[in-house]
C-alpha cells in the first residue's frame, strides 16, 4: 500500500482540498487505482450535525455518510464514489476506541493515545486503502494545532512500514505593501512539520501569483529541499485547472520517483473537458438562504460549471435571497434553481421563486426541498390554499393541508430523535416518456438522498390529476422522487439531490437539461 500524506500549514479554506483532489487526479491519470482520504481533526463524529453557517455545505456519500465538503471534490475530480469510511474525524477515532475499551477489548490496559488512538486511526487509513494503489490521505487543519498531532504521529508511523509520499501545501502571501512572496510563513510550518517526525517530499506553495525563482529558491535553502521539490499552486480562474497546473511541474512523476516508479499522467480528455469554448451566457437565480455564504451550494455550482462544460452554455449565478425576493427579482433570469433546505425560513420566499418560474415558463430546478415547495406551490395553485410542509407548519405553529409531510412509518422514528433518510438508499424508478427519462435515458437510476419528509401520499392524485406528474418513485412505489410539469418546457423538481453525484467527466443529466433549457429561454 502506497500513501500520499497532504498537510497544510496556515492554510484553511484556502484550496488545500482542491490541491489533494488535484495530486490524486493527477495519478489516477497514470493508471493507478487511487482513492482519497479526508481527515478532520474536530470532535464531532460526522458533519451531519454541523450547520452550513459554519462549515459550508454536508456532502452525503452513497451510503448516506454525511461529511466534509472535501469529499466533494475527491469524488468530483476522481469520478468515483467513495464511503462515509473515507473521512476520519476526532469523534469517529474516539467513539472507536471508548466502545472498545467499554467492551474490554484491551484487556484490562491503561489505554491511550499512544498507541491506541494512533493505531485506531491507521487501522481506519488501512482498511480503506486496501485495494488501492495510491492513498492520499489530507490531513485538515494547520501543522502545529494540538488536535491535529495524533494525525501525523499516526502518518509518521505509517511511513516507517510503507510506502508514504508527504507533501506540505502552505501559503506563500505576497501583500501589496511588500510587494514580494514571504516565505516565513511557510518556513515555520515545515519546522513544526519535522518537529512532528515528518520531512516534506514536496512543498506546494498557495500563492497569487506563479512562485518566482528567488522564491523558489529560498524556500528550497530554509526547508532543506530540492528546488524541483517546490511546487507553484497559484491561482486560476477554475478550480478543474490545477491538476494541470501541477501537472506542468511534473507532480505526478516527482511523486512516483520518490518511491522508484516511473509513469506519465494523461490529462488530456480533462484538458479537452475544460476547453470547452463557452458560446453563450446564461443567468440563473438561485433562491436560497445562505446567500453569502459560496460554500454552503457548492455541489449546486460544481453541478453546473460541469453541465457548462458539457453544454458550452456558461452560467452566471445570482443568489436571491428568499427572505426579500419579489416578483421584480427574476424578471431577468433565465432559470430559477431552488435548492435544499430545512424549516420555515425564507419558505414563503422560496414558493414565491416556484410560482413565478411556472407562469412565467421560466426553466426551472427544484432540489428536495425545493422540490416539496414546488409540490406545496402546485397545490395552492390547484385551490388548496393553506397547502403546506408539515415542517414549515409545525415551526410556526400554523394549520395546514400537509401536501408534505413524515410518512406514518416515519412518524414513530421521529419520535425517537429523528432521522434523516440519507444517501442512495433505493433504486429510483422512471417512468417513460417524462422529461427525467429523457434526461437520463435510464429506466432505473441512484441518486443520493437527505431529507426527512415526503410527498404525503393522501394528495398524489388530487396533484397528478392537477397536472403534476410524479415521473420517477422509490422501488417501492411508496415515496416520490420528481416531479414535472407537461405544459411547461422545463419544469423538473427532484426529491433527491442529483448535484452530489455530478463530476467534471459525468455532468448530471438534470443540470445538463437545466443549463440547455436556460440556453434556449436565452435565445
Ligand atoms: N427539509 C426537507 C426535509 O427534511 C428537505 C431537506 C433538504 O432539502 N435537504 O424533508
Amino acid at each position: 500500500m502506497r500513501y500520499v500524506v497532504v498537510t497544510g500549514g496556515v492554510m484553511s479554506g484556502l484550496g488545500k482540498g482542491v490541491t489533494t483532489a488535484s495530486v490524486a487526479k493527477i495519478l489516477q491519470s497514470m493508471g493507478y487505482k487511487v482513492t482519497a482520504i479526508k481527515i478532520d481533526p474536530y470532535l464531532n463524529v460526522d458533519a451531519g450535525t454541523m450547520s452550513p453557517f459554519e462549515h459550508g455545505e454536508v456532502f452525503v456519500m452513497e451510503d448516506g455518510g454525511e461529511v466534509d465538503l472535501d469529499l466533494g471534490n475527491y469524488e468530483r475530480f476522481l469520478n468515483v464514489n467513495l464511503t462515509r469510511d473515507h473521512n476520519i474525524t476526532t469523534g469517529k477515532v474516539y467513539l472507536q476506541v471508548i466502545e472498545k475499551e467499554r467492551r474490554g477489548d484491551y484487556l484490562g490496559k491503561t489505554v491511550q493515545v499512544i498507541p491506541h488512538v494512533i493505531n485506531e486511526i491507521a487501522e481506519e487509513i488501512r482498511s480503506v486503502a486496501e485495494k488501492q494503489d495510491f492513498t492520499v490521505i489530507e490531513v485538515g487543519g494547520t501543522v502545529g494545532d494540538i488536535e491535529s498531532m495524533p494525525f501525523l504521529e499516526a502518518a509518521r508511523q505509517l511511513s516507517l512500514e510503507e510506502d508514504v509520499i508527504f507533501i506540505h501545501v502552505t501559503l506563500v502571501p505576497s501583500l501589496d505593501v511588500v510587494g514580494e512572496q514571504k516565505t516565513k510563513p511557510t518556513q515555520h510550518s515545515v519546522k513544526t512539520l519535522r518537529e512532528a517526525g515528518i520531512s516534506p517530499n514536496l512543498i506546494v506553495c498557495r500563492c497569487h501569483q506563479e512562485l518566482e525563482e528567488k522564491t523558489r529558491r529560498k524556500l528550497a535553502l530554509f526547508c532543506n529541499v530540492h528546488e524541483d521539490q517546490v511546487i507553484s499552486d497559484h491561482d486560476v480562474d477554475d478550480i478543474y485547472k490545477i491538476p494541470l497546473v501541477l501537472n506542468e511541474q511534473k507532480v505526478g512523476e516527482k511523486i512516483i520517483r520518490t518511491i522508484g516508479l516511473r509513469r506519465k499522467p494523461d490529462l488530456n480528455r480533462w484538458k479537452s473537458i475544460i476547453s470547452k469554448k463557452m458560446e453563450k451566457t446564461v443567468h440563473l437565480g438561485l433562491a436560497g438562504k445562505y446567500v453569502d455564504l459560496p460554500d454552503s451550494y457548492i455541489s449546486i455550482k460544481e453541478a453546473l460549471k460541469h453541465a457548462s462544460f458539457a453544454t458550452g452554455i456558461d452560467v452566471e449565478i445570482e443568489m436571491l435571497d428568499t427572505e426579500t425576493v419579489e416578483d421584480s427579482s427574476f424578471a431577468h433570469v433565465d432559470g430559477i434553481l431552488v435548492p435544499g433546505g430545512f424549516g420555515s425560513r425564507g419558505v414563503e420566499g422560496k414558493i414565491q421563486a416556484v410560482r413565478y418560474a411556472r407562469e412565467h415558463e421560466i426553466p426551472f430546478l427544484g432540489l428536495c426541498y425545493g422540490f416539496q415547495l414546488a409540490c406545496v406551490e402546485y397545490a395552492r395553485f390547484l385551490g388548496m390554499e393553506d397547502a403546506n410542509s408539515t415542517e414549515v407548519a409545525r415551526e410556526l405553529a400554523i394549520a395546514c393541508t400537509p401536501v408534505i409531510d413524515l410518512l406514518p412509518e416515519q412518524r414513530s422514528i421521529d419520535n425517537m430523535g429523528g432521522t434523516m433518510r440519507l444517501g442512495a438508499d433505493t433504486d429510483i424508478l422512471l417512468e417513460k416518456d417524462t422529461l427525467i427519462h429523457s434526461l437520463y435515458n435510464e429506466n432505473v437510476i441512484r441518486e443520493r438522498h437527505r431529507h426527512r419528509y415526503e410527498v404525503n401520499p393522501e394528495f398524489i392524485p388530487f396533484l397528478e390529476d392537477g397536472g403534476l406528474t410524479f415521473s420517477a418513485r422509490s422501488s417501492d412505489i411508496k415515496k416520490m422522487e420528481a416531479g414535472e410539469l407537461k405544459t411547461h418546457p422545463f419544469f423538473l423538481g427532484t426529491q433527491f439531490h442529483p448535484e452530489f453525484k455530478s463530476r467534471l467527466e459525468n455532468p448530471s443529466p438534470p443540470f445538463v437539461g437545466f443549463v440547455k433549457a436556460m440556453g434556449e429561454r436565452h435565445d
